[in-house]
């Protein structure tokens, strides 16, 4: 019989990072992907662990700080299982504000011209943060090799149909078969509600682009305000992003959209009105009702980690962390109370 400890649906970050944390504590893990593992929101994103900027919600403050904690061992794991290396790209962040906390210093100008050679304050006050980010496309490619090397069964290309769950395991359909399992998480990210009817979460769609500089590097921080931001991707290649679109599971690239983000990019930094676009792409982010993530335990072994929108790469590692002590009759180390589904019955009454 086909069988193990714990399936999990979804090789995104959510669902690996879980996986890892799974089988470390050794628990037999199979994941499940409907196409090719972090090949969707967690490819397509920017890759900034963005726990410092002030417009993220407090809700989220315990679970950033768990996951940046992790963050440097996660990395290091990742890139020693896989042989693959997963650069940090950017060491700090330039942040624009319409109007700054009252205890932030903001920079002056030319504190702000040495960061960020060229860049036109157009009103914003604008604050350094201390932030990493890394290129996501670097972390796709390590971690479904690190997943495998620890001994994880990574099933690409199987879609999981559905999940039938009680007190004597779950019983999981696939597109290639029926399989049985200890316990069962849903980590489909936008898809979660395919698995979960009624789940209030949706796919947000964001359009980027990755464009190239004639010339050497010119900016090693990345620069952001509420309408764009710039990522130095290494070399003379700056990603830029992001839309937040209701759009569906539309996976076309507008040309327009990009358009508006490179001019918002070049208004903010106008060294890059000499630059040329390499790559467009557009992604979903998996959105909850209220913006934060859902992760809490659904039924008896079942259990769901998804909705982790803007965030989802910072929080990686923090949600598997969790997720994975919860799985093994653990108690979660820190409260997640905020991130249960209760809230939004509490909500709705
Ligand atoms: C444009 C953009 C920019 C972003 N920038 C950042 C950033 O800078 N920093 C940050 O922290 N976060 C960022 N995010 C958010 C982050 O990417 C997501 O929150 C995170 O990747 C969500 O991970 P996930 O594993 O839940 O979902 P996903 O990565 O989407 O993974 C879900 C997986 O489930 C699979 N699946 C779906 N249905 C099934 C099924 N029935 N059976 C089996 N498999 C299934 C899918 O194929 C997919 O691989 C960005 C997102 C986007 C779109």
């Amino acid at each position: 019989m086909d069988c193990c400890d714990v399936a999990i649906a979804g090789a995104g970050i959510i669902g690996l990072t879980t996986a890892l944390e799974l089988a470390a504590r050794g628990r037999k893990v199979t994941v499940f992907d409907q196409g090719e593992a972090m090949a969707e929101a967690s490819r397509a994103a920017a890759g900034m662990l963005a726990g410092a900027d002030p417009e993220n919600p407090t809700e989220l403050k315990e679970l950033t700080q768990l996951s940046l904690s992790l963050y440097p061992e996660f990395l290091e794991r990742v890139e020693f299982l896989s042989k693959k290396s997963i650069p940090i790209r950017t060491r700090a962040t330039v942040q624009g504000l319409h109007e700054a906390p009252r205890d932030a210093r903001t920079l002056s100008e030319p504190e702000l011209l040495g960061r960020a050679p060229g860049v036109h304050a157009n009103g914003w006050q604008f604050v350094q943060l201390d932030e990493t980010s890394f290129d996501a496309w670097d972390l796709a490619e390590a971690l479904p090799s690190a997943v495998r090397a620890a001994g994880i069964d990574l099933r690409e290309h199987t879609a999981v149909l559905s999940a039938r769950c009680d007190d004597g395991g779950a019983e999981i359909v696939t597109v290639s078969g029926t399989f049985f399992a200890g316990a069962f998480l849903n980590a489909t990210g936008a898809w979660a509600p395919v698995l979960e009817p009624a789940l209030p979460v949706m796919p947000r769609k964001g359009h980027m682009l990755t464009v190239e500089l004639p010339g050497c590097v010119q900016m090693d921080c990345v620069l952001r305000t509420p309408q764009v931001y710039i990522v130095p991707r290494g070399g003379n290649r700056y990603t830029i992003g992001s839309t937040v679109e209701d759009a569906g599971f539309d996976r076309t690239v507008d040309p327009l959209r990009i358009h508006e983000l490179f001019s918002r990019a070049a208004d903010l930094w106008p060294p890059l009105r000499e630059a040329s676009i390499a790559e467009t792409w557009v992604g979903f982010r998996p959105g909850s009702a209220d913006g934060l993530p859902i992760i809490d335990q659904t039924g008896a072994n079942r259990w769901i980690g998804a909705g982790h929108f803007r965030n989802g790469i910072l929080l990686g590692p923090g949600t598997g962390r969790v997720l994975s002590q919860w799985m093994s009759g653990r108690r979660p180390e820190i409260d997640l109370s905020a991130f249960r589904l209760g809230r939004f019955v509490a909500a709705s009454v």
